[in-house]
């Protein structure tokens, strides 16, 4: 059967208590976001579902399972739960009596994933990503993180010891650039050349201050005088 071809050993998430969910979750010590999205952990929650669940349950995708408070497991369980019975529910009215499909791709009513630089539905901060090989984590940085921005490798290398830590510096740096492109105010007319009067005056008085004369400071350097020749010279010759 087709269903039991994918069936690589996780619990399914809707059909499992909070204990059970905390097992699973706290099994191994990974990251939220691979725990999630593991298939030998949970059945059939992809990436688009893992960064919805995580936005609800406002916790890190890189926050350790380990580290976990009991109160937030609680409510990343509640955020499993509702999340896929939404995206259940959604599909089944969009495709009536058929099999709803996994949601891998963006929708867009997603709140964070697939939209990265768009606003996050609660707080307005432009989403951010850790991008992968071949996918990507969104994420609000607010909602999550505390203000912290995850470091993105591609983005990290490009930007070096310029990475921002947090969504304030990054915000910050956005509105400098923002302000740089914004269409130039009226250039100011190039610099006239000086009239030639004013040049002849103001050459003439520099040669008086100085004197008429050019001061050059003549250093002059001291030859070697220590002269080896002489030194072997004094030496006793050889017998
Ligand atoms: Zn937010």
């Amino acid at each position: 059967e087709a269903l039991r071809a994918h069936d690589r050993g996780g619990v399914e998430p809707l059909e499992i208590s909070l204990d059970q969910f905390r097992e699973a979750l706290t099994r191994e010590n990974r990251t939220l976001k691979r725990a999630l999205t593991d298939p030998r952990i949970f059945s059939g929650i992809g990436n688009a579902y893992s960064d919805e669940i995580l936005f609800h349950a406002q916790l890190s995708p890189v926050q350790s399972t380990g580290l976990l408070k009991p109160e937030q497991i609680e409510e990343l369980y509640g955020a499993v739960r509702s999340t896929l019975e939404l995206w259940t529910q959604r599909l089944r009215d969009e495709v009536g009596d058929g099999f709803p499909e996994k949601v891998t791709a963006f929708r867009k009513e997603m709140a964070v994933h697939g939209r990265y630089k768009e606003p996050c539905p609660v707080c307005g901060t432009a989403v951010q990503r850790i991008r992968h090989a071949d996918n990507e984590v969104n994420y609000c940085p607010r909602c999550q993180t505390a203000g912290k921005l995850l470091a993105d490798r591609s983005l990290s290398r490009l930007l070096k010891a310029d990475w921002p830590r947090s969504i304030d510096e990054l915000e910050d740096r956005q509105e400098e650039i923002a302000k740089q492109r914004e269409p130039a105010p009226p250039k100011p007319p190039p610099p006239k050349p000086a009239p030639p009067k004013t040049r002849a005056r103001a050459s003439s008085r520099t040669q008086a201050a100085a004197g008429g004369s050019t001061k050059v400071p003549k250093k002059v350097a001291k030859k070697a005088t220590t002269r080896p020749a002489k030194k072997a010279a004094q030496k006793p010759g050889p017998a």
